[in-house]
């Protein structure tokens, strides 16, 4: 066994288990560092040996569900960050470790882009695992459905590369069923001919949340899928580093990313650029890399709570409802409530896809509150219980990715799906070896 295993107590035990929600301590029977595939398959040998569980994690963005870990190994994939692109082929191959702000400036520099989401800091394989929604997903879809091949190191401790020629079932699996099957070890998939994108934000006094958030949901309806915009609630806390027009201010925010020429996206977008009141509109012709500060996610990791779901056409009474529940005037002190717009290619079904073949809904939901100390956790899970209750008759299912839960995996896809991702677990993981934070059995 070559690989060091990081023991509790140690202090790089200590800088390696922390999750990015700072209310999480991660407590794992041991930890890997890895450097490539070899140190994984050790890693699996000695889990193994010792009856233990083995998990894999970069940024622990998406800890919570996992649950236990006292009879897990935790591999920390940090070390496998390698970048690779074949701009002829339009194909990267990533590491295990890469994250999106590894990969995306250089693709953008060779006029490519990726089905990259809203955050440079998430980690690559564990988003598209996931399904993966980013800034183009109406135009190419979930980024899992991008996926050409990937490298794991399986349950009997062997390296394998799965593509949609050499183990298919498995391959669909992977694309969307999440990190149940096996320790990947690299990624490869599809770049996109993009060299630039016309996007932005708009910034508007929270109090005309109401007018802005309905002109936003009623433009949806007739939006090209060329277009992939978001419609929010946002509060800035009252920090240094954030600069002065939105220090400590609360706004209603619309996001857009146009894959058009800057003419005709502005012209699609200007009933949203026109509306009354606009504080700041940041809408520019960029290339891809532009889009990493779009978003404002937290780089950082925050102690916080979450609540994601899908929900379908809400129309002007789910507005409301939102709206009445955590806007302006409300008790809500969420600092974020997002509807990402969904449909157009996240809609469509293909037999080339994955086992997360679509997004089910119209909008994917996202509500955050901080939680500064422990008493907040209580009146940050009421606000957010208070938002699911609001679009509950608009409920769509859920996507695991923005899942802090832990949920049958019948809350995010179809009854046949379930039986086929399971089937593949018992047939690659029958001993239930690998602890994925969103398990399929
Ligand atoms: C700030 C922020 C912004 C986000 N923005 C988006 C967005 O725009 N679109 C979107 O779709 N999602 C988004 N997400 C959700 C994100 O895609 C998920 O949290 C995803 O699971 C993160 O992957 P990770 O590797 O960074 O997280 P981790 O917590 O490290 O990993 C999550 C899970 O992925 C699996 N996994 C990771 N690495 C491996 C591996 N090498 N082998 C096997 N399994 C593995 C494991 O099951 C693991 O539990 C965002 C999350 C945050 C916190």
């Amino acid at each position: 066994m070559a690989i060091d295993v990081l023991s509790r107590g140690s202090d790089t035990y200590e800088a390696n288990r922390g999750a990015f929600n700072l209310l999480l301590s991660q407590e794992p029977a041991g930890i890997v560092t890895p450097t490539g595939a070899a140190d994984v398959v050790d890693a699996v040998e000695y889990a193994k040996a010792e009856g233990l569980r083995i998990g894999a994690q970069r940024t622990g963005h998406a800890a919570e569900p996992l649950g236990d870990l006292s009879g897990t190994l935790l591999v920390r994939t940090a070390a496998m960050d390698t970048v690779s692109i074949d701009a002829e082929r339009r194909i990267a191959r990533v590491g295990a470790g890469t994250l999106w702000g590894d990969l995306v400036p250089r693709a953008s520099d060779l006029g490519l882009a990726a089905c990259h989401g809203s955050s440079p800091t998430v980690g690559i394989v564990g988003y598209s695992l996931g399904g993966g929604v980013g800034w183009y997903a109406r135009k190419h879809g979930l980024q899992a459905n991008r996926v050409t091949a990937v490298e794991l190191v399986d349950a009997t401790g062997s390296e394998r590369r799965v593509d949609a020629a050499n183990d298919p079932e498995l391959f669909w699996a992977l694309r969307g069923g999440g990190g149940d099957f096996g320790m990947v070890t690299a990624l490869e998939f599809e770049l996109l001919p993009i060299a630039e994108v016309f996007a932005g934000a708009l910034f508007f006094p929270v109090e005309r949340a109401s007018e802005v958030l309905h002109a936003w949901h009623e433009w949806t309806m007739g939006a090209p899928e060329e277009i992939t915009s978001v419609g929010r609630l946002l509060s800035f806390p009252p920090l240094p580093e954030i600069p002065e027009p939105l220090r400590g201010q609360d706004f209603a925010v619309i996001e857009a990313v146009a894959l058009l020429p800057e003419a005709q996206a502005a012209e699609l977008l200007a009933p949203l650029r026109t509306l009354d009141g606009v504080a700041m509109d940041t809408f520019a012709s960029q290339p891809p890399a532009g889009l990493a500060g779009l978003h404002m996610d937290p780089p950082e990791p925050a102690p916080y709570a979450g609540h994601g779901m899908l929900v379908g056409e809400l129309g002007t009474d789910g507005i409301d409802a939102l709206l009445a529940a955590v806007g302006p005037g409300s008790p809500s002190k969420l600092i974020s409530v997002e509807l990402r717009h969904d449909g157009g290619a996240l809609a469509k079904s293909d037999p080339s896809h994955g086992a997360m073949d679509r997004l089910p809904g119209e909008f994917l939901m996202f509500g955050v509150g901080i939680v500064p100390e422990p008493a907040a956790l209580a009146p940050t899970k009421e606000w957010l219980a208070t938002m699911a209750d609001a679009v509950k008759p608009w409920d769509a299912g859920r996507y695991l990715n923005f899942s802090d839960e832990t949920l049958d995996i019948g809350a995010a896809f179809p009854p046949e799906t379930c039986e086929r991702l399971r089937a593949a677990k018992a047939k690659y993981d029958p001993e239930n070896l690998f602890h994925a934070n969103h398990p399929v059995v």
